[in-house]
Order: structure tokens, then sequence, then C-alpha cells
């Protein structure tokens, strides 16, 4: 029987044992030890660009190859094809499961939250960003892994659409601008439980029972297990994404699309609804359309133009503009201004 994935591959500590200035570094490693058991190469960026791994593997193009085979020294697949490498890029975020303040009801039940926030720039159109969220103290010796392809990903949150009665849903509550601008709005809502099990988004109110005993109470909740552990392996561990590149960018792009440009009030008082109405109109008619890289081309040489023009006798603005338009590579040659 194969081993559970992920588990703790260091003798002598437990990854709850270390505290938030070591967390990182340590959950990183606990991770990276745990891809490499199973024949993934691992490789850290040098600089943060927003990936914390990059991982490879060989992989039966005709995906005969399981999640756990451990194929650093196979060339061919039992079926005669040579194995081919895939590459995924990870953004981990790792997090101490915690009890959430002023939820009595989910403290009553003992749910406990993965807290992590994600920012528009997280959200990449490359098919094989994957997110992963790790809960180094899901019970004293038990770690859990979420590893989550993007289009997966968001494609929860369009499966998820359904506003509550305050007009809320889970794609409000994470991709709207309220939260997801302002960089505060963490995303407490990825909840473990103690039947063993991962939810989205738990609601309900806790309650008196018959002997008058406050109970906690669930109305509602999303089953999130889909990619847990050995089942998020699975799920990045075969040439699906390859195969179809374009067309999941493509798919992914589409996905962005519905989910961004939202925006919900919060708790303002001051915002009225024909303010939000207004604002989401807007929003939804200025949303980015496909030939939006030309545009920006265009764009950007119109204002060099301008620029040009302006700044007919200031030589040195002139040269300073140069450098700073120079990261837009379409620019270099046209920046004789
Ligand atoms: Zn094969």
């Amino acid at each position: 029987m194969s081993q559970r994935f992920p588990s703790n591959p260091f003798e002598d500590v437990q990854p709850s044992e270390f505290n938030k200035y070591t967390k990182k570094h340590a959950s990183e490693h606990f991770l990276d030890e745990n891809f490499r058991k199973i024949g993934w190469e691992v490789f850290e960026p040098f600089t943060d660009t927003g990936i914390d791994r990059i991982i490879r593997k060989k992989i039966c193009p005709n995906n005969h190859t399981k999640y756990d085979d451990v194929t650093n020294n196979i060339k061919k697949c039992e079926c005669g094809e040579p194995l081919k490498t895939i590459t995924r890029f990870l953004q981990i975020k790792t997090r101490k499961l915690d009890t959430k303040k002023n939820a009595k009801n989910l403290e009553l039940l003992k749910y406990r939250y993965l807290g992590y926030t994600l920012e528009s720039a997280d959200f990449r159109t490359d098919p094989r960003h994957v997110f992963v969220f790790y809960s180094d103290n899901t019970t004293k010796t038990q770690q859990d892994v979420h590893i989550i392809p993007i289009a997966d990903y968001l494609q929860f949150f369009i499966d998820n659409d359904i506003p509550n009665a305050n007009g809320n849903s889970p794609a409000n509550t994470q991709f709207a601008v309220r939260s997801f601008r302002e960089g505060q709005g963490k995303d407490n809502f990825l909840f473990y439980k103690p039947d063993n099990t991962w939810v989205y988004n738990p609601q309900g109110r806790s309650k008196k029972d018959a002997s008058g005993n406050i109970v906690g109470k669930i109305s509602n909740e999303i089953p999130f297990n889909d990619w847990l552990n050995e089942k998020g392996l699975e799920k990045i561990s075969n040439h699906v994404i390859e195969n179809d590149m374009i067309t999941l960018q493509d798919t992914i792009t589409t996905q962005k699309l519905q989910l961004f440009y939202r925006f919900t009030k919060g708790r303002s008082n001051t915002i009225t609804h024909e303010n939000v109405q207004t604002i989401r109109t807007h929003f939804q008619e200025n949303q980015l359309v496909e030939n939006y890289s030309e545009t920006l081309q265009q764009q950007r040489e119109a204002t060099i133009v301008t620029l040009q023009q302006l700044l007919e006798d200031e030589p040195e603005l002139k040269e300073s503009i140069k450098k700073y338009l120079i990261q837009f590579k379409e620019m270099r040659n046209k920046l004789e201004i």
C-alpha cells in the first residue's frame, strides 16, 4: 500500500511545532520532500515572482503513470511510449488551522479554518499554475494539502455562484472589489471539520436543543475535498493540461472575465443600492476585451507621441522616460523620443 500524501519526512520534529517566523520555510521543505519522494524534481525560484516552487516529473503521455509512481530512473512506459516531462508552478499558502472569532456556531461545532489571501495578480492565465493550501496542524500529527489547478479553482467559484439572502456568494466574497483590492479581506472560508472532511463557507446559527443546551447547526456548506492530498496529486500528475494548453488558457480567460469585475458594498452604510448598481454596470461594460493587448500597445504608442510633443525642450526628462518605458518590450524600438 502506498504511503499517505503528505506525510512528515522529518523524524525529529512535528510540522506544527514551527512558529510563524520559521513556518514558511519549514512547510516548503516539508512539501519539497513529499514531492521528491514520488518522483518530482523540485526547484525554488531565485526571485519572488509569486511562484514558490517549480516541479517537474516524467509521466507516460498516455497517462498510464500513477500519481505515486517514482519515475526518475524510468525511460519508457510499459506501453512502449517514452516518458515525457510535465511542469507545474506552485503557489503555496501555509496556514495553521484556527478557530474563527465571532462565529460561536462554528466554534461549538469545532470547525477550524485555513485562512489565505489571493490577489488578482495571483490568477495567472497559465493552466500549469497550481494553488497549494497546506495545513500543518490538521491534527497534532496529521497534515493536509489541497492541490488545485487554477482552472479548477476558478470553476469551483463559478459552479457555486449562488447568492445567499444577503446577496453574497463565495465568488462575490472572494473576487468582488471590496475584498479583492483592499488586500486585508482575508479569505477565511475554507474549514476543516471534526469528521476529517473539508468544506467551504459553512453557514448556520447556534440553537438551543431540547435540553436547553446551546448547540451548533449548519444550514449550508460546500464540500471541498476534491483536491485533497492524493486526489489533488492525481489531478496534476497527467498530460491533460499539456495536451490541451491553448484551450485551457482560453477557458481561464473566460473564467476570469466571469468572476472578476464584481462589486459588493460590504458593511458600508453610505453606499446606496443605486450606487451599487451603477458601479456594477460600469464594471460589466468596461471589461477587458479580447483585443486588450493591441489596444494597450496603441495606448502606449499614443503616450509616446504625446510625450514627444510635450517634452520638446526637456532632454533630461525625455531620457528618464525612456528608461521607464523600456520594460514594455514592444516599445523598445520606438523610444527615439
Ligand atoms: Zn503508458
